[in-house]
């Protein structure tokens, strides 16, 4: 079996090892195959296709192993990029690797690394998460829990949720360094670089496709630390009149943390005391 990467928007991204991949299976199994027999047009490429979505995964995905386990070739390809990063794929391969058959990858075109190298950032250590989740409850858990995290964040976002998500993000990390890279591989393809808050007031419409690319939490690594202690700042923020909730908020973002980590941390000082 062979996953198989097809371009994210330019058609010259295509490998050559991919085109003669796709010539030689038995079948592709493919996202969406009306998408997909485009693509093999443009390339001359006559493989019969199979559809394999979220939708019938489980379904389809026992068809194709017991074609492999007969003996046939299969080439795995999503809409765009790497199969199994964001799209569907990652199941079919723990099946064909639980079933022992061999799975190769046929590397090409991705938006999350794609939008990483160009991003400035710190690329040594970076963490991909994706789609953030979907509920706005889950979502603030989520990026609380990641407000921590020292790598590099690379995000993947719906174009209509992405001023939202920006303002959560902001709200929730700090006024961090970011980078949105759109429309990668494409003619409109851009980098746009600053910080969170800033990076609202520059995005012009259409957005088209984007990759959300932000720093880490470089606090640990500052030189200067906060002088007082997070009990001593929101003491002071409630001395001045904000409610504890307020006070919290503005305590994380100072130290460019959770306010999960503030409410630990305070839960931990009157526990010494
Ligand atoms: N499997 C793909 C890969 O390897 O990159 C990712 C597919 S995921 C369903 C689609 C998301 O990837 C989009 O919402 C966007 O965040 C990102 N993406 C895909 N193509 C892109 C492009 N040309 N420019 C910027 N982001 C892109």
């Amino acid at each position: 079996m062979y996953l198989c990467a097809t371009p994210i928007g330019n058609l010259e991204d295509m490998t050559f090892r991919a085109i003669r991949i796709l010539r030689e299976v038995d079948i592709i199994a493919a996202e969406d195959t009306r998408h997909t027999r485009k693509l093999l047009t443009h390339f001359d490429i006559h493989t019969p296709l199979i559809r394999f979505d979220e939708n019938c995964k489980t379904e389809v995905g026992e068809k194709i192993l017991t074609r492999l386990q007969n003996g046939e070739s299969v080439a795995v390809v999503s809409d765009a990029g790497l199969p199994a990063i964001s799209d569907p794929g990652a199941d079919l391969v723990r099946l064909a690797a639980d079933a022992g058959i061999t799975v190769c990858p046929i590397p090409g075109a991705n938006a999350a690394l794609s939008a990483l190298i160009c991003s400035g950032l710190d690329t040594t250590k970076f963490t991909f998460v994706g789609f953030p989740p979907k509920t706005k409850k889950n979502r603030r858990e989520f990026l609380e829990k990641l407000s921590a995290i020292d790598n590099t964040l690379i995000f993947y976002e719906a174009p209509h949720h992405l001023i939202n998500f920006l303002d959560e993000l902001t709200e929730i990390f700090g006024d961090r360094r970011a980078v949105l890279a759109r429309e990668l591989t494409k003619v409109h393809e851009e980098f746009i670089r600053d910080n969170l808050r800033s990076l609202t007031e520059k995005i012009s419409e259409p957005l088209g496709e984007f990759v959300i690319v932000v720093e880490g939490n470089k606090t640990s690594c500052l030189i200067e630390k906060p002088a007082a202690t997070i009990p001593e700042v929101m003491e002071k923020f409630l001395a001045e009149g904000l409610d504890k909730k307020s006070a919290m908020r503005e305590t994380a973002k100072l130290f460019n943390v959770s306010r999960r980590d503030i409410y630990n941390s305070l839960l931990k000082d009157s526990e010494e005391v």
